[in-house]
């Protein structure tokens, strides 16, 4: 395989979910150490896209070749879709999860279920060499829970309810979860658009 793209990202947990969507596109998927780049990108859009394009492009711009990068969040719209593009630093960088997740569960607790809707957004860029980037986006939808349930996955999972499956994301096997989220969607489209590019 002579290709190769690279995944602006030190996340290896994405790492492996992306080489395993991304497999049959015949390129190497590299990680950013991978490529010998230890660089702090400032994320300063404001918008899923704007943080995801900004990823891309600074890491093609250093290395001139095709770049690929993420940004997702979740929107809770009883609290004017905040954490949003904030979710990651949401009441601090450091702080764990669990407090994370406890605070959105008591701003809501006395809220219905209508009012509890939520969705997990994901934005994908691709930055080509000599310029062209290109961006998807995906959501998925569902409402916080009442509590925190459920071992698997990260983040926001444990409070994030999927009404299709009756359980929270971190409910779900790996294999579900990829294909269901947000992110699994959001670079199925990319991969569609880059096998269209490369044909
Ligand atoms: P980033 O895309 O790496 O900037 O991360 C965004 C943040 O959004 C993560 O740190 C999580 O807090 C949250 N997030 C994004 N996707 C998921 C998911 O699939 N499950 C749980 N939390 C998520």
């Amino acid at each position: 395989m002579n290709n190769r793209l690279i995944f602006a990202t030190t996340n290896e947990g994405k790492m492996k979910e992306i080489r395993m969507i991304l497999k049959d596109l015949n390129y190497e998927i590299v990680s950013m150490k991978e490529a010998g780049i230890f660089i702090d990108i400032v994320e300063d859009g404001s918008t899923f896209e704007e943080n995801a394009v900004i990823k891309a492009k600074t890491i093609m711009e250093m290395t001139g070749e095709m770049v690929l990068a993420d940004d997702s969040g979740l929107e809770v719209d009883a609290m004017g879709k905040a954490p949003g593009i904030y979710s990651a630093r949401f009441l601090g960088e450091d702080t764990s999860y669990e407090i994370k997740n406890n605070y959105i569960l008591e701003q809501l607790k006395d809220l219905p279920e209508e009012k509890r809707s939520a969705r997990f957004v994901c934005a994908i860029a691709c930055a080509y060499p000599g310029g062209e980037v290109v961006t998807t986006r995906a959501t998925i939808e569902g409402f916080i829970g009442h509590e925190i349930i459920g071992d698997n996955g990260f983040g926001y999972d444990p409070i994030f309810w999927v009404p299709e499956y009756g359980c929270t994301s971190a409910q779900l096997s790996t294999e579900i979860k990829n294909k269901i989220s947000h992110r699994g969607k959001a670079l199925e489209s990319m991969k569609d658009i880059i096998k269209k590019k490369l044909k």
